[in-house]
């Protein structure tokens, strides 16, 4: 069991969404600092689909207080002999992990989906998880819903060349969750939100609905 995730996928209990804003005015500072500092522990894995001027997938796994994160263009995938190239892109905040509607405009704007969640844990060879990604390779298990089993992040050599920022390969490693190249893609098989099930389209066409330009600035940058 994911701690801190319920079966139901209710995720309050690490960050705030939401429906968790008046519970969480009740809390006292300290309280509030507890969760915080249990969810910097914490590592959380989340995965955006990320309907933006390309469609992407955001793969951000929580480490040191915040989520380190790649954009993976093609997504992820279970055969191990397909490499994923994966950007690598600013830290992001843990604040805005659950975050799912619509970008209206700036930096990642468009429509945001939470596409996978749950927790991750490197291999024993990579705990020390600040010198893995310094030295451009980290082994680790994912415990999320769709995302299962031991992957790998490499950084490829010269990356910063014609990219602006480091290219990584995103590869499952073979294990007994591992699919065959031949098998049903897991993009395609689970597309939607892990959280509340709606397609990119449900999302954008659901998000302007009655609702005013301030309550969706609020939602965006609600702490
Ligand atoms: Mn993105």
């Amino acid at each position: 069991m994911i701690a801190g995730l319920t079966k139901s996928g209710d995720a309050s209990g690490i960050v705030s969404l939401p429906n968790s804003r008046f519970r969480r005015k009740q809390r006292t500072a300290d309280e509030i600092r507890a969760q915080n500092d249990a969810a910097a522990r914490q590592r959380l894995l989340i995965v955006k689909k990320h309907k933006a001027t390309r469609l992407h997938y955001d793969f951000r796994l929580g480490h040191n207080g915040v989520l380190k994160s790649w954009a993976v263009p093609d997504g992820p995938s279970y055969w191990p002999g397909s490499q994923r190239e994966a950007i690598q892109v600013e830290d992001h905040r843990r604040e805005y992990a659950f975050f799912e509607g619509v970008i209206p405009e700036g930096y990642g704007a468009g429509i945001v989906l939470l596409w996978d969640w749950g927790t991750w844990e490197p291999l024993e060879s990579c705990r020390d998880v600040d010198a893995s990604l310094r030295g451009g390779h980290l082994k680790f298990i994912l415990h999320g819903q769709k995302l299962k089993g031991v992957w790998a992040l490499t950084r490829m050599k010269h990356s910063a060349g014609n990219h602006q920022k480091p290219v990584w390969m995103l590869a499952k490693e073979p294990d007994s969750f591992a699919r065959r190249g031949t098998a049903k893609n897991i993009l395609e098989e689970a597309p939607n939100s892990i959280s509340t099930g709606r397609t990119l389209e449900e999302i954008g066409e659901s998000w302007y609905q009655g609702r005013s330009k301030n309550e969706l600035q609020g939602e965006l940058f609600a702490e």
